[in-house]
């Protein structure tokens, strides 16, 4: 356990339960050397317990990227509850839970993520004040898109050299709490909307509202396009999917978009600029961490449309380096780790959640 905590650079993994619930949860801390850590809670099934650590191994080094590069002062962690089989009482787990968060003492601050909804973590937060994502917090998809609007602009103005998206085009691939929202900012800055959904009721709403033009989910990845903005599942650009592609740009909040390490090359090798998923989604994040601090919308707002301003950074570093862009992007945030302090460096990518 502590080789594979070693080979994900964390620096304290906890262990919790509570029998009267049946809370069993583990929480990883990537790292604290910026700050308290940040990152979702995951709600769902595990065939094996270390398959639930893994887990949180896995995505809580990629938090603490992806706070590092929204300029938050916080590190990255992640939490693994173990769903349980058969019956239970929800609101007692998350309490357990947040009886567990609360014992940190703050080193680690909960927010949603697989599985959980506002209404858990209104649970936690009757046990703990470092929860994020409750009904005072309110749904952070709206934050998100905001981010990828401003990213969105940046990868426009690097790579068609335009400062207006009047007359572009884009294709969303997913329409739910951020993908609808983003489709809502585009509209009203002159973009043609081309958009998918598996669920037809999403599309239609896109199409009353934003005069956009439906396209069948499979047909998406093929559509002529400035901007592809992937807002559905993780791992949509892959060998298959990428050699599709007829657009000059990817920017979307899906996490782990990459299917794999070589699919950022190969999206290279298609003349294709590529924004960072944990870069230009940090908008939720970033509202989540500001509402914990107390910051106005205003500090808020700006720190989030400062994501266009970091991905502009960037980009510009990749044209130089001749490095893809996540991966200046990863050795920009372990910089920043290493800098504060963070006992660790990797030369592997972490995934991002
Ligand atoms: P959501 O569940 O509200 O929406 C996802 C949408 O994608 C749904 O409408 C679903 O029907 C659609 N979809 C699923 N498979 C599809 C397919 N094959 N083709 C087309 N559409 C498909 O989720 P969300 O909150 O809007 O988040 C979207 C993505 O962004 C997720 O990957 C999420 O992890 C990521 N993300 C979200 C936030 C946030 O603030 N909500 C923050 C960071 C990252």
């Amino acid at each position: 356990m502590l080789k594979q905590m070693e080979n994900a650079g964390m620096t304290d993994l906890h262990l919790g339960l509570d029998p009267a619930s049946g809370m069993r949860a583990i929480i990883a801390i990537h790292s604290t050397a910026r700050g308290n850590a940040i990152g979702g809670c995951r709600f769902i099934h595990y065939a094996r317990e270390q398959d639930a650590i893994t887990d949180a191994l896995r995505l809580a080094r990629g938090m603490s990227y992806k706070a590092a590069l929204a300029g938050l002062p916080h590190g990255g962690g992640k939490a693994v509850l173990i769903r349980p089989e058969g019956e239970f009482d929800r609101h007692a787990l998350m309490q357990a839970f947040g009886r567990f968060v609360n014992q940190l003492g703050g080193r680690y601050i909960t927010a949603m993520d697989s599985g959980t909804e506002v209404s858990d973590m209104d649970s936690i937060a009757t046990t703990t004040e470092f929860v994020g994502c409750t009904t005072a917090c309110g749904d952070p998809a709206p934050h998100t898109a905001l981010g990828l609007f401003a990213g969105i602009h940046a990868a426009v103005r690097h790579r068609l050299q335009r400062e207006s998206l009047q007359g572009l085009t884009v294709a969303i691939q997913g329409l739910g709490h951020v993908g609808h929202a983003l489709a809502e900012h585009l509209h009203r800055a002159g973009m043609r909307l081309l958009v998918a959904d598996i669920d037809p009721e999403r599309v239609q709403r896109c199409v009353r509202e934003f005069n956009a033009e439906p396209v069948a989910p499979d047909a998406i990845y093929s559509v002529e396009a400035d901007v592809f903005s992937p807002c559905g599942l993780g791992a949509t650009l892959n060998e298959t999917t990428i050699p599709q592609l007829r657009c000059a740009i990817v920017a979307g909040s899906a996490n782990n978009q990459l299917a794999t390490d070589a699919d950022g090359d190969r999206l290279i090798a298609h003349n294709i600029l590529y924004a960072p998923d944990y870069v230009i989604n940090a908008g939720g994040l970033i509202h989540v961490a500001m509402h914990q601090a107390g910051a106005t919308a205003e500090a808020r707002d700006e720190k989030i449309r400062a994501i266009g301003a970091t991905l502009a950074h960037l980009f510009a570093e990749a044209d130089r380096s001749g490095l893809s862009v996540h991966h200046v992007a990863d050795r920009h945030a372990e910089t920043l780790l290493a800098q504060a302090g963070h006992p660790f460096s990797h030369a592997e990518e972490p995934d991002h959640a």
